[in-house]
């Protein structure tokens, strides 16, 4: 039996190719997994639980159809979807992940993150997380009318569009010394990570302790997952059909 783990699919009415492969994924081989795990940016926006469109009550749906069919499926906050509330997880049948957290897989316990938290070369946005992280900010934001969040979460895309295409490469990257504190303070010899859309598997070192860090890839030209079984974990591309693409 294989677990496994996706992230960053930022799925959005404007790339319905994605919500299908999502949904296909979810309707094909996640059926036979032991738990779906998504860290973090499942959606390209989510300004409340009131705010559903017509891809997130598909991508909904088919979480509420998996979870159904009995398999555990797991979602995790990201940078994107950080809203994601009660209403949310009722709809779905998924439960939320805390970041960082520790899951168990077959034997090895490995640290999980959606990886943003890791990214601290880039103070703005570390900034800007702690402001929208607080409870009280959640609040407010949640209290104005659904329009009016719309169009704040429209000019923060556009305002995060620009700060990330001003950014140096290694600046939005993880922090190496922020992964082997995380590592370092977890125990654990794997960490497994999103967001940055750089899929690959990484050999490192921490205090002379050999260690792994996982990074799973978006979903924007293809889809991602991490399939993890009794052998391991292994990366792989989902090509996407087509006539699917645009
Ligand atoms: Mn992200």
């Amino acid at each position: 039996m294989t677990t496994l783990f996706i992230s960053d699919l930022h799925i959005d009415a404007n790339s319905p190719e994605i919500t299908q492969q999502f949904v296909d994924l979810l309707d094909g081989e996640a059926r036979h997994a032991d738990a779906l795990y998504i860290l973090g940016d499942l959606f390209e926006s989510w300004v409340g639980d009131d705010g559903v469109d017509s891809h997130q009550r598909m991508a909904i749906a088919a979480l509420k159809s998996l979870a159904d069919h009995g398999v555990p499926c797991f979602v995790m906050h990201g940078n994107r979807d950080f809203l994601l509330g009660d209403r949310f997880f009722a709809m779905s049948g998924a439960r939320l992940l805390p970041d960082p957290v520790i899951v168990t897989l077959y034997g090895e316990r490995v640290l999980v993150m959606h990886g943003d938290a890791l990214c601290t070369d880039d103070r703005p946005y570390q900034r800007l997380r702690a402001t929208v992280r607080d409870i009280e900010w959640q609040r407010q934001f949640l209290a104005l009318s659904l329009s009016a969040r719309r169009s704040l979460a429209g000019a923060a895309r556009v305002g995060s569009r620009a700060h990330t295409a001003a950014l140096e490469y290694t600046i939005a990257d993880v922090n190496s010394e922020s992964v082997e504190m995380a590592l370092r303070k977890a125990g654990t010899a794997t960490l497994l990570h999103g967001h940055t859309h750089r899929p690959a598997i990484h050999p490192l070192h921490v205090d002379d302790r050999p260690c792994t860090r996982i990074v799973l890839g978006d979903w924007h030209a293809r889809g991602c997952v991490l399939r993890w079984n009794v052998a391991g974990p292994e990366l792989a591309f989902l090509p996407r059909a087509t006539g699917a693409t645009r």
